[in-house]
């Protein structure tokens, strides 16, 4: 900052001289491209119609297909295999008619010749939890996988295709596609049954990597099954893209459609079996006295178990030969999951929500032995925990049932009403003691409120997944950071940081990004891209850009608007703006269709006072502006240090009126033309200016630098003399003539000592340093450290005893033939 008491021409008669060159320029150069960076989205967006409004609601003429199913399905235990019966009916509410129909074959992707398979790269050919690293390298994990495909073979046994009346349809299988040919055209509001019968074999999931399997625990030789994307399910035909058959590479989740399902599950009699829906039979499946604990569980205070740890422990020992069947029914469904273990501990308690049409719904959480303490502890809590929250910013939860399978040990994957969720506690494995760490509890609780917020979204807000990911990851892990911060403060969503903004910074500087709006399978950077960035672009939307009134009203529109309905990333732009009433093309382009980060500098501040132009009291103020900007000759100083004599202090007569008076001193030429510029002035401007020299205003020029080139409202922070601090947020449009530079100007009557840019970090700025005028000195500690020394010394490795070994041969083999000449003989 710069103090100069100058003598400005009067600010409100000569307005802003150096904003003048600046908006030419922009204006003929448009610097930073405003004019593309604040342009409206139309031409981006697909033009609306009578399916999906301008204001980004459902249309009048709005449809989407329905599919219900009745699949009776046998788990094989010592198989690890599922054969099913399955029946679809599929109705046409589009006003198309289709020759044929899609079905998607999930399980195929593991076939060996699958398109995902044939088409991955060597960096991504490991499994989900252990990939292989960069350059020529293989893990054990990567190699376990090789070997569990090349052991068995995967991928759907599908018998023939038939229609209600029992007539073969041709079928033609696409990799994970399936195109049923009709008989008979179908027309719009008609429906065809199909039925047909099918075989898989179960994944063993630690070894592939999927989002459903088999999990093997050797400690007590038993099994867990959880069944997912486990039966033919029909391909969403859409308004906006026909049938969504993109194939299923992995990455790109899952476009169904709607529906009731009806399903019976065999399985060994010990099981206890998790699924979506209701159960239709408890009394042939379950005691009375689980019966009788799952009511007292409906008002209950705590978790009640129906399964006890003691039970489940005693269940996983026997083992059985008969098979009993369970029969779940999910009504307005978008698919069907499963879980079945003899494994199983049981818990549930009934959550009372405001809401007519669902005042209750059973939240339950399964989970083996290995999951204790943390599962009974905390996995219904954030089952109940997230409904809480999300409702708030949605809906109420509009299911029966509230599910937490702890199926795996890391990471989650959603279903309608079921979730499956990891982490478990460590038990050590000399003393059998069970510890937890830090992570494994805040990963389980944030895990639980994830997977479940996806009933939410994509459940029912039914988005497009395949093509998709930001919009039910985005929404998702941005109501997941509200939810966590609402169970606990400072809770570690984002590794150790409690703010999304200040975990996003580091990925929007990163060079090899895509924008958020890629499609699902394309995205480089997957987690930071489809989760976190839409999370913190919700998080500055509603905190820093909208405000949380006019943003949460906003967002639970959407969530209404397209409940049980199919949106587009279209429906989800208009809407916020429709509901809200505030431009936010700007922000769409900068945060979902470009890759720039956050980073504007504070720069110069410039301070006035307004000068009266009165020359008797503005000419010493100038003499001492001068002296201050230009001082005294450092040679001048050390002659008279030294003292040297001038000519003239030793001849004084050689001095005249010059000597006497600096270019300074005012003169009556000087107070006439003030006169005359007092008496030209007009009424008006003779008021404001008394008024403002009256005052004592401080006129200041802000200088701001946009450096990262996404465009971003300003939230300042104004610190003034006497120590007190004005709040002060600059919208985003001040950057729509200019986008590389803008200069700000404030009238005070205080005097600022500081300019600070996002002190609340609300806006993902990437670089804190530049965000302060006059800088501030970073400060931190620093930690000595001992140079390593590197070489290696072979004679002294070779002096190193085998261990575990006899003396004799412990020599050759720890020498290795390169150390055949430096063989430890005596010691
Ligand atoms: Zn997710």
């Amino acid at each position: 900052m710069k103090h100069s008491l100058a003598a400005l021409a009067l600010v409100a008669l000569l307005p802003l001289t150096a904003h003048a060159s600046n908006a030419d320029k922009a204006v003929k150069g448009m610097p930073g491209d405003p004019d593309k960076l604040f342009a409206q989205l139309d031409t981006l967006l697909p033009t609306p119609g009578v399916t999906r409004t301008a204001s980004g609601a459902p249309g009048a003429q709005y449809w989407q297909q329905r599919a219900d199913y009745r699949i009776q399905v046998t788990l094989d235990e010592k198989r690890h295999r599922l054969s099913a019966k399955q029946s679809i009916t599929y109705m046409n509410r589009s006003p198309d008619t289709l020759n044929y129909i899609w079905l998607q074959l999930d399980q195929n992707i593991f076939r060996d010749d699958s398109l995902a398979r044939r088409s991955e790269v060597a960096a991504n050919a490991g499994t989900r939890r252990d990939t292989v690293g960069s350059g020529d390298s293989l893990s054990f994990a990567a190699m376990r996988r090789h070997q569990a495909f090349e052991d068995r073979e995967y991928g759907y046994e599908m018998g023939p295709v038939r229609d209600a009346s029992g007539r073969m349809l041709r079928t033609t299988v696409n990799d994970t596609m399936m195109r049923i040919d009709l008989p008979t055209p179908l027309r719009p509001g008609t429906s065809i049954e199909i039925n047909f019968e099918w075989q898989s074999n179960i994944v063993d999931e630690a070894a592939i990597g999927a989002r459903g399997g088999y999990e093997y625990f050797p400690k007590s030789d038993t099994y867990q099954y959880f069944l997912a994307q486990w039966f033919p399910r029909l391909v969403a035909y859409t308004d906006y893209t026909g049938w969504q058959h993109k194939q299923f590479l992995g990455r790109g989740e899952f476009t169904l459609e709607f529906g009731d399902y009806d399903v019976e599950i065999t399985v060994p009699a010990d099981h206890i079996v998790a699924s979506t829906g209701v159960l239709q039979n408890p009394d042939a499946v379950l005691t009375a006295e689980q019966r009788a604990r799952l009511k007292r569980a409906e008002t209950a205070k705590k978790p009640v178990f129906i399964v006890t740890p003691e039970e489940a422990l005693a269940n996983e020992k026997e083992g059985t030969n008969r098979n009993r069947t369970w029969r779940f029914k999910g009504e307005n469904v978008r698919d069907f999951a499963w879980a079945s273990s003899r494994k199983y501990i049981w818990d549930a308690m009934g959550y009372r929500q405001n809401d007519a049409k669902r005042p209750f719904v059973m939240a339950m959480s399964f989970y083996p032995n290995e999951g204790e303490p943390i599962w009974s502890k905390y996995s219904t809590h954030a089952v109940i925990h997230t409904m809480e929250v999300y409702s708030r910013f949605s809906f109420p939860y509009p299911y029966p049932v509230a599910i937490s399978v702890n199926s795996w040990e890391r990471g989650g994957m959603e279903y309608p009403m079921v979730t499956f969720n990891g982490y478990r506690p460590t038990a050590d494995e000399k003393t059998g003691e069970v510890t937890y760490s830090r992570s494994a509890k805040y990963g389980l609780i944030g895990v639980i409120i994830h997977e479940v917020g996806h009933i939410y979204f994509p459940m029912i807000v039914n988005s497009d997944e395949r093509q998709w990911t930001w919009m039910d990851e985005g929404l998702n892990t941005f109501l997941e950071y509200i939810a966590e911060l609402e169970w606990e403060e400072n809770f570690p969503t984002f590794g150790d940081k409690t703010n999304v903004l200040d975990f996003i910074t580091a990925y929007m500087q990163s060079t090899d990004q895509v924008p958020i709006m890629t499609n699902s399978d394309t995205i480089v950077q997957f987690g930071p891209n489809a989760y976190s960035k839409p999370a913190a672009a919700l998080a500055v939307l509603r905190e820093a850009v909208m405000g949380r009134e006019l943003f949460d009203h906003a967002f639970r529109e959407y969530s209404n608007r397209w409940k049980f309905k199919r949106p587009t990333p279209a429906d989800f732009f208009r809407t916020m703006e429709d509901a809200s009433g505030v431009d936010l093309d700007w922000f769409w382009r900068g945060w979902f269709y470009g890759t720039d980060h956050v980073d504007v500098a504070v720069g110069d501040i410039r301070e006035y006072q307004v000068s009266s132009q009165d020359p008797d009291a503005e000419f010493p103020l100038k003499r001492q502006e001068f002296a201050s900007n230009w001082p005294e000759s450092y040679s001048q100083r050390q002659n008279r240090a030294e003292g040297l004599k001038t000519r003239v202090d030793r001849y004084p007569e050689l001095k005249d009126f010059y000597n006497e008076n600096d270019q300074f001193v005012v003169t009556n030429k000087d107070r006439n033309e003030f006169k005359d510029f007092r008496e030209r002035l007009r009424d008006w401007e003779r008021t404001v200016l008394d008024r403002a020299i009256k005052a004592g205003e401080y006129v200041y020029f802000v200088d701001f630098k946009n450096i990262g080139g996404l465009v971003t409202p300003l939230p300042l922070t104004l610190t003034y003399a006497d120590g007190s601090t004005e709040e002060y947020p600059i919208p985003a449009e001040v950057w729509r003539y200019n986008a590389l530079e803008v200069t700000k100007l404030f009238v005070r009557r205080k005097r600022l000592v500081s300019v600070e840019l996002d002190r609340n970090h609300l806006i993902a700025d990437a670089d804190k340093s530049n965000n302060i005028t006059p800088r501030r000195i970073e400060q931190s500690r620093i930690e000595l450290f001992r140079g390593r020394d590197r070489e290696r010394n072979q004679m002294l490795d070779a002096l190193a005893e085998l261990k575990g070994e006899p003396k004799a041969e412990k020599t050759e083999g720890a020498a290795g033939s390169n150390n055949v000449p430096l063989q430890p003989v005596a010691k």
